[in-house]
């Protein structure tokens, strides 16, 4: 029997796991996050498994691999928060590359929809039988321009979704994809040119604060922004800027910059110390929502059927498909290719 300790979990994390435990999986589920304060909670076990929020820091790396742990299974797709350097010849780490980008796609959409026909203002409304409309105006998606920054799964899911809107699509990735039909553009005419700017693309250290003052000065006047990506793509200080002083519409943030210490938390009845993310959720143009975009019942299931599999491929010595590290990332050939891990 395999024990997994499972960092980070939540109520409804558990069933999927439970449920593709079989005979030879054994969870523990703790509601902490890895840390280094948290580490040693790991000892004792043959593998951690880790979300979004836990910090893999080189210091977490160096105590996992004194423990005797060789596997990290990440059951998120980004996976900025593991220091995949320190990892790298010591213990591998897999992840879930797609658990549904149609979760992530429609979120996206739905935070837009919600921000443009203000539905969540009309929702309290009607609940007192304010039945008014005063400030409740939209305007239409149908032939307005979408930029897409970032079109690997989610990306063109999402670009799908506004296409059914009539919306016209432009895009802009490192690395575009052939023969996709999406028109791609430079990102200065992306700014340039959309009503709204979508976030598809992970962070890394070329994107981090991509969205800052500069750039939101090279967007339409009015644009919104929907980020359901990473929140470091956006330099929050300057979006708060860009908002009070009218040229950034409206925000749709599923993920913000600073989140690790608030999101999935309850901090009703607390002093949010954020000063930042508060004026933010102050703003009748910004919804935050607390990194929910992958939340739906597919998503929860196909995440805990890729990540027992990709544990049970480490340790029966598979192919690891679902593998990152340091060197894939890089230049030179990849072991995977001939050993099936990447060292
Ligand atoms: P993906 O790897 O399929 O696509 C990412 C795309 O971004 C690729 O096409 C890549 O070429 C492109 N890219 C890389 N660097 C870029 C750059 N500097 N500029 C522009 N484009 C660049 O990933 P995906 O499955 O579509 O996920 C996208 C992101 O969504 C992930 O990185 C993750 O951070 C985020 N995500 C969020 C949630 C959520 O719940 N909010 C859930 C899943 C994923």
């Amino acid at each position: 029997m395999l024990k997994i300790a499972v960092f980070d979990t939540k109520p409804y994390d558990e069933p999927g796991f439970i449920k593709y435990a079989g005979d030879d999986l054994e969870f523990k589920f703790f509601e902490s996050r890895l840390s280094e304060d948290t580490v040693q909670l790991a000892q004792g076990f043959d593998a951690v498994c880790v979300f979004v929020n836990d910090d893999v820091n080189a210091h977490v790396v160096d105590r996992l691999y004194a423990y005797g742990i060789r596997l990290i299974a990440l059951r998120c797709a980004g996976f900025n928060n593991v220091d995949i350097r320190a990892c790298f010849g010591r213990i591998h780490v897999v992840r879930v590359p797609a658990y549904s980008p149609y979760a992530v796609a429609e979120h996206a959409m739905a935070l837009l929809l919600t921000s443009l026909r203000r539905i969540h203002k009309a929702y309290i409304r009607t609940r007192d039988f304010n039945f008014t409309l005063n400030g409740l105006t939209g305007f239409d998606l149908h032939g307005k321009t979408m930029g897409v920054i970032g079109t690997g799964k989610i990306g063109r899911v999402f670009i799908d979704i506004c296409r059914g809107f009539g919306m016209k699509v432009i895009a802009y990735d490192l690395f575009p994809a052939q023969d996709s039909g999406i028109d791609y553009v430079t990102l200065d005419e992306l700014y340039a040119q959309s009503d709204i700017i979508s976030l598809h693309c992970p962070l890394t250290e070329q994107t981090e604060h991509m969205i800052n003052t500069q750039t939101i000065e090279k967007m339409k006047k009015g644009v919104f922004l929907i980020n359901t990506s990473r929140g470091a793509l956006i330099d929050s200080e300057a979006l708060l800027e860009g908002i009070k002083s009218r040229h950034v519409g409206a925000a749709c943030l599923d993920v913000y910059e600073e989140e690790a210490d608030i999101f999935f938390q309850d901090y009703s009845g607390h002093i949010v110390e954020d000063d930042v993310l508060a004026r933010l959720i102050s703003m009748p143009n910004v919804i935050v929502t607390s990194h929910q975009a992958f939340l739906t019942r597919d998503a929860l299931d196909n995440i805990a059927q890729t990540t027992t599999d990709n544990i049970r491929a480490f340790f029966s010595d598979a192919r690891l498909n679902n593998e990152i590290c340091y060197q894939c990332g890089h230049a030179g050939e990849c072991k995977k290719q001939r050993r099936g891990k990447c060292f």
